[in-house]
């Protein structure tokens, strides 16, 4: 055989091989418009949505513009809304065919990593009042410290009122903080320690207050004037304190990152970034031939438990509500059944590429930020424990789909086999036997108070997501 010439070398590449590149360079002029422009839509939901609460409330009221309607009420129509607790939401769009033939689900996590408080938070010390936190998901501590931040949340009084407490992130709030050492004195008590070591969960104590109310008497009396405050603002004691959920988060909105603008720095795009593009997807469904579900689920950064965690029976729940809307019997085969041919996509976020820390990385099966998104065929650990690992006949057919739809994307796992390892909300829809993998965007400083995604990703998961809604069975 004769030597191949350069353009008959080029053509076999191009005939044989894959070679990711940059969304950005495959893009047209309007496409790369249309990524900047997502881009603010996308910075402007993160802002909205601080905790999961808050991402529910901002995802329901997107849907309810675009017309979803709870099931049941007079009005709905084949576009649904159906709210879990505050905490978990699901849309749904019911296609031509019955439920119970299967469904097609993307499952996001609303919840982030975070500090939440303890139930008896506030004291006083040195004349200054605190709040103990409790540390929520997997957070390198030392981020947190000597830095603004927010108080989201609620309130539970006793007499059933619940009240929100929004404090920090506008911009005429105060914001509060974490005090650390300075380096002229923490010599030993830090920098001779390991890391995992150094910075102490109990030291992570909220800066609230300083003023105490007038008076000559001794006692607590900034921790006072905070009570005072409290009750006067939001009808509050000390003991709802127990029955409340305040989370504190970064203080303030998502940043563009780069001369370039083309990055979104920000806080809780782990697993938020989903969130959006999920929502944007199913927002854009119109008569499809399945019934597409966008289903936001909380908890997953501490192991998905409890009742608004994937591992709840809610998507049962939610399968017969979705059954009975489509006249059908919501009976438990059809819940079954329409969950064991369900098509779906755990949306989640992976590690990208980091120049800086190579060696957690391999190189060949890495993300990288700007080349769309990520399909991540397993998670888990080590020997692929605790992992998801989609079926290659589920994978053929949804890179056809995207390819066909001209979707940016790349497939890698999450860092070196045994360098760490994570887990997604996969393997808890799989247990249905429904065909499901994992996809999202790519991410720097992952569980950071700074996460960084690209533009370019962001726009190509939507696209992504969009195109998995629009195809057929084949
Ligand atoms: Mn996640
Ligand atoms: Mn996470």
């Amino acid at each position: 055989m004769a030597k191949l010439s350069k353009k008959q070398l080029a053509s076999l590449q191009k005939k044989l091989a894959r070679r990711p590149k940059p969304a950005w360079d495959q893009a047209g002029p309007a496409v790369r418009e249309e990524i900047m422009s997502l881009g603010e839509d996308y910075k402007e939901f993160l802002d909205q949505a601080k905790t999961e609460r808050m991402a529910v409330q901002a995802v329901a009221k997107m849907a309810r513009r675009a017309g979803f309607k709870t099931p049941g009420s007079k009005t709905a129509g084949r576009k649904l809304l159906v709210p879990y607790k505050d905490k978990v939401i699901a849309l749904a769009v019911l296609g031509r065919r019955k439920p119970s033939a299967g469904l097609r689900i993307i499952g996001a996590h609303s919840d982030a990593p975070r500090l939440d408080l303890k139930m008896h938070p506030l004291y006083e010390d040195q004349e200054l009042a605190f709040l103990k936190t409790h540390y929520y998901g997997g957070i390198k501590k030392y981020q947190w410290l000597a830095r603004p931040l927010a108080i989201h949340g609620v309130i539970c009084r006793a007499d059933g009122q619940t009240v929100q407490v929004h404090l920090g992130d506008d911009p005429a709030d105060p914001v509060f903080t974490l005090l650390d050492l300075l380096p002229h004195l923490s010599r030993k008590s830090q920098g001779q320690k390991k890391v995992s070591v150094a910075f102490e969960a109990e030291r992570m104590n909220l800066l609230l207050a300083g003023l105490p109310v007038d008076s000559d008497q001794k006692g607590e009396k900034v921790k006072l004037a905070v009570l005072q405050y409290l009750n006067r603002k939001y009808g509050v004691v000390e003991a709802d304190l127990i029955s409340a959920e305040l989370e504190i988060v970064p203080a303030g909105p998502a940043r563009d990152v780069g001369l370039d603008r083309c990055m979104v720095g920000g806080y809780g795009q782990d697993d938020r970034a989903c969130c959006f593009s999920a929502v944007r997807a199913i927002l854009g469904v119109k008569n499809p031939a399945v019934t597409c579900v966008s289903l936001l689920v909380d908890k997953e950064e501490i192991g998905s438990d409890g009742s608004t965690g994937a591992k709840s029976r809610f998507l049962e729940q939610l399968t017969a509500t979705l059954l009975e809307a489509a006249g059908e019997k919501a009976s438990y085969l059809n819940v079954t059944r329409a969950l064991a041919e369900t098509r779906a996509i755990s949306a989640d976020v992976n590690a990208a590429f980091d120049p800086d820390f190579p060696e957690v990385h391999e190189k060949r099966n890495a993300a990288y930020l700007g080349y769309g998104v990520t399909l991540t065929k397993y998670t888990g650990s080590g020997g692929k424990y605790g992992a998801s690992d989609a079926n290659p006949e589920y994978l053929a057919w949804l890179r056809k789909v995207w390819d066909r739809a001209k979707v940016p994307w790349q497939a890698a796992g999450m860092g070196k086999i045994d360098e760490g390892g994570g887990g997604t909300i996969a393997k808890l829809l799989a247990v249905y036997g429904m065909e499901i993998v994992d996809a999202g965007p790519a991410l720097f400083n992952m569980h950071s108070p700074f996460e960084i995604s690209h533009k370019a990703d962001i726009h190509a998961t939507v696209k992504a997501f969009e195109a998995f809604f629009a195809a057929g069975l084949k």
